[in-house]
């Protein structure tokens, strides 16, 4: 069974984001990259199954700049098997990263494909759902646990109010939830390993798929500065300061 887990470059969650001056997006220039969070768990899940034996091949597939093959690296140095990265200097919207792994899948043919449920640096949340329509496959968003068994998946979602477990037939998409697993630290030998594993490249031409924009991002701003709070000593005060001042009791 093929696992095949989308990986994107992202701003490193540590880094604190600064806008740009003409308003126009977020400043990557000199900035830390890094594999999307909730893509590592992904390919942790895809990497432990293939050491349960249950898949047989991990395939990690980024969209975005040459840069990415930083990403498909790490993705390998945790345990993927070769890498597969969509070449664009485009801005890639999630509609056109669906199109584009939708692409890749339809060549790929793999039983289990897993992304992260969202990317941290435009927090869309929409790329799993987006595939799994376009592929028309059943989609379990989410994930806390992941069991594969007779070409089933048993998945459970994190829900309001408690646990929500879905059994889904194979090929299916699955997107990660935080505590679906703590991805292994990757180690200097398998960093070495991993340069030596197969990265193909393509374009979006070759995949016949057009990523022109379809959103346009009118005007980018810091959030408002938060002014300083106030201790006040006791409940009184608190209520007196509410009703007379804030009025909004
Ligand atoms: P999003 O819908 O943009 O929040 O992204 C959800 C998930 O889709 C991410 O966690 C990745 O697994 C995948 N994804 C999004 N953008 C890309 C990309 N450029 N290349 C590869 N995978 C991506």
């Amino acid at each position: 069974m093929k696992a095949l887990v989308a990986v994107k470059r992202v701003v490193d969650y540590n880094v604190k984001v600064r806008v740009k001056s003409d308003n126009t997006g977020v400043d990557i220039a000199n900035v830390k990259m890094s594999m999307n969070p909730f893509d590592e768990i992904a390919v942790e899940e895809a990497v432990r199954l293939k050491e349960k034996g249950i898949v047989t091949e991990v395939i990690a597939v980024s969209c975005g700049p040459t840069q990415a093959q930083e990403t498909l690296r790490t993705a390998m140095a945790i345990g993927a098997d070769r890498g597969i990265l969509v070449e664009s200097a485009e801005e890639l919207q999630p509609l056109a990263v669906a199109k584009l792994l939708k692409a890749v899948q339809d060549k790929e043919q793999a039983e289990l494909i897993i992304l992260g449920k969202q990317a941290i640096d435009d927090d869309s949340n929409q790329v799993g759902q987006m595939l799994a329509a376009l592929l028309d496959l059943p989609q379990a968003t989410f994930a806390s646990k992941v069991e594969v068994a007779d070409g089933k998946a048993s998945v459970t979602r994190e829900v309001d109010g408690g646990l929500e477990t879905l059994s889904i037939s194979l090929p299916a998409v699955v997107t990660t939830d935080l505590r679906l697993n703590e991805p292994r630290y990757v180690t200097l030998p398998n960093i070495m390993k991993a340069k030596k594993k197969p990265i193909d490249t393509m374009k979006p031409e070759d995949l016949g798929v057009d990523v022109t924009s379809r959103l346009k991002t009118l005007k980018v701003a810091e959030p408002a500065k938060r002014s300083a709070g106030i201790i006040v000593p006791d409940v009184t005060t608190l209520v007196d300061k509410l009703k007379n001042e804030a009025k909004v009791i």
